[in-house]
């Protein structure tokens, strides 16, 4: 748990824009900065930064928060990574009220991160001391600059150079880091003497590439052979750091190029990544060993529109290329495009790049296959098309695959033009692969497309309080004396206000996280009103004041009810009676003015 207080004044010391800008070039717009939204896609932006509230908010999308909540959505961070993360760049040591038990005998995840740097500024130390190494990259036209930026790093031969690095090299925390090898212990025997257990360095004699998190922060290595020997690639353990099912090679550099792209290219080996950075491809990450996996993908089609795989042209690489294609058919969605690019069968994406450069790169990525065009011809290429026995094969093998993708206007595609392939009518097609019926969801449409005016008075202040907080010094206690969820929240958020005039709405919407109000909170910043009411042309106050007018109005008439049944009944003390003659010439007076549509109803 990571203390309220804390939290608080984070977000009094960072600045949004700051934040913001380190993700997506932000641009002067009157008081705010404004950008195209990196969470939905657009032509002309509706994403704006307000330093005044500290607060991002999409009026496309509906996205909004602070600059904790922007970390988590942007990066994919949990909350107490994004206030770390956030923490570290304004130099703030994040308090552990209780220390997070990890997995026992671990040491702990910074303690682990900060190992992971002393290695890693000892690869790259040892980098400019090898030859051999230098030779090597600068034989693959890897040039000092793309090394810097990736990090590059040697790890050179010998069995316990880690000894010199690490004083406590010896000890489980070390082990921790993946760094380090403990061979088996071996009972001695008759013709064998005992072998104790020994510790030795993982990587020895390997080109160095630190694996980065969303944070920049090492978590693994690579380490790749610079002659010929086994294996040839040879990654980091899983550590508490490091999952190799979610982690992209690459990403951390290529975040940007990505978006700007609207494309990511996904490549199988972290030299194919430095490679095309080398020749300006920078929209490239790489998969760490692993197939791909539904997580990858998830996380990458929120960065981009268009994922290409991109894998070597020989057996190994369709292989691969399939499995993907396998974890991308549920996870596809209409207005995504995934496809794959088939290299020769004699390259891969570095001697590719290397021998086409830049453009024959691109105008190769400009003719990678969609998915569908792949699955088919793969499927059609596994059997005989020209009869009918070989069809239905065909039939069979593409039905259970076409039956998991989710998306509705794709699904529907892949389906009819699996049926030209098979030679069979739509209505026949239909017969054999019933089209799903779409899965009820709650609502028709999310919340944030049909946002609906608010109507009680309270909620309006909300909204205008959540715009200008200044305003809720304005608001007199009595007339929020009303009952229920939104009078209560109305009451918490003016007394946050009131209690520091300095804070902001990315501060309140960090202080009722997860409570009752954030969600009424969340209602009031999707209304239509307060866009409205952030724009400098919009008199907050004078809302507000008329508002609070409203409120006493409305109080005075329910008042004024409860007096009349007393006087009715007979049973109204003589103060009674003179507050309610007190409010009616009130009325009196309101009425010959404006009346506001509450007073109207009274009519
Ligand atoms: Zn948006």
């Amino acid at each position: 748990m990571i203390p309220q207080e804390f939290i608080q004044s984070l977000l009094g010391r960072v600045d949004i824009v700051d934040v913001v800008d380190r993700y997506v070039k932000l641009k002067k717009a009157g008081a705010n900065f404004q950008a195209l939204c990196p969470f939905h896609n657009e032509k002309s932006p509706s994403f704006s930064v307000s330093p005044s509230k500290q607060f991002y908010h999409c009026f496309g999308c509906g996205a909004h928060g602070n600059a904790i909540g922007f970390l988590m959505e942007y990066s994919g961070l949990a909350y107490p990574e994004a206030i770390r993360a956030l923490a570290e760049t304004v130099g703030m040591q994040v308090p552990e009220t209780r220390g997070r038990p990890e997995k026992p005998g671990s040491a702990e995840a910074p303690a682990l991160t900060a190992r992971m740097l002393e290695a890693l500024s000892y690869y790259r130390a040892q980098l400019k001391k090898s030859k051999t190494a230098i030779d090597y990259l600068k034989g693959r036209g890897v040039s000092g600059e793309i090394a810097a930026r990736y990090g590059l790093g040697y790890a050179p031969d010998g069995w316990q150079n880690l000894e010199a690095v690490f004083t406590d090299y010896a000890t489980g925390a070390l082990r921790d880091t993946g760094l380090v090898i403990d061979s088996e212990p071996r009972p001695g025997s008759e013709n064998e003497p005992e072998k104790k257990s020994r510790r030795y360095d993982r990587f020895r004699d390997r080109v160095m590439f630190p694996i980065l998190d969303a944070r920049g922060n090492v978590i693994g290595f690579g380490g790749r052979v610079i002659g010929a020997g086994e294996p040839k690639y040879l990654n980091s353990p899983e550590t508490p750091l490091f999952e190799k099912g979610r982690e992209l090679y690459g990403l951390y550099q290529a975040r940007r190029a990505i978006r700007d792209a609207n494309q990511v290219i996904v490549v199988e080996g972290y030299m194919d990544v430095v490679a095309l950075a080398q020749h300006g491809v920078e929209n490239a990450v790489a998969t760490l060993g692993t197939a791909t996996t539904p997580f990858h993908l998830a996380k990458l089609m929120k960065l981009a529109d268009n994922v290409v795989f991109c894998f070597d042209g020989d057996a190994a690489g369709r292989k691969a290329a399939w499995r993907a294609l396998e974890v991308a058919l549920p996870v596809l969605a209409d207005g995504k495009v995934v496809s794959f690019l088939f290299l020769p069968p004699e390259d891969d994406p570095d001697t590719y790049v290397r021998r086409e450069g830049k453009e024959g790169f691109a105008k190769a990525l400009a003719e990678a296959k969609p998915l569908s065009q792949f699955l088919f011809a793969e499927l059609a290429s596994r059997v005989d098309m020209a009869n009918e026995e070989g069809r239905a094969r065909f039939l069979a093998e593409a039905r259970p695959l076409v039956a998991q993708i989710e998306a509705p206007a794709l699904a529907v595609m892949l389906r009819r033009r699996m049926g030209e392939l098979a030679r069979l009518s739509p209505e026949e097609i239909e017969q054999l692969v019933p089209s799903k019926v779409p899965a009820k969801r709650p609502s028709a449409a999310p919340a944030r497309t049909v946002r609906k005016a608010t109507q009680s008075l309270q909620q309006r202040l909300l909204v205008l309080v959540a715009a200008t907080p200044e305003v809720a010094a304005e608001v007199p206690q009595e007339v929020l004396a009303g009952g229920g969820a939104d009078w209560a929240a109305l009451r918490d958020v003016i007394a946050f206000f009131r209690e520091d005039p300095r804070r902001n709405l990315g501060q309140a919407s960090a202080y009722f996280e997860g409570s009752d109000v954030s969600a009424l909170l969340r209602v009031a910043l999707e209304d239509p009103l307060f866009e409205e009411a952030s724009s400098p042309d919009f008199n907050v106050k004078a809302e507000v004041s008329d508002l609070v007018e409203r409120l006493r109005e409305a109080q005075r008439s329910r008042r004024s009810d409860e007096l009349l049944k007393l006087l009715v009944a007979g049973t109204a003390t003589e103060d009674e009676k003179a507050e309610y003659r007190e409010i009616a010439a009130h009325q009196a007076t309101a009425k010959s003015g404006n009346p506001s549509p509450e007073e109207r109803s009274k009519l």
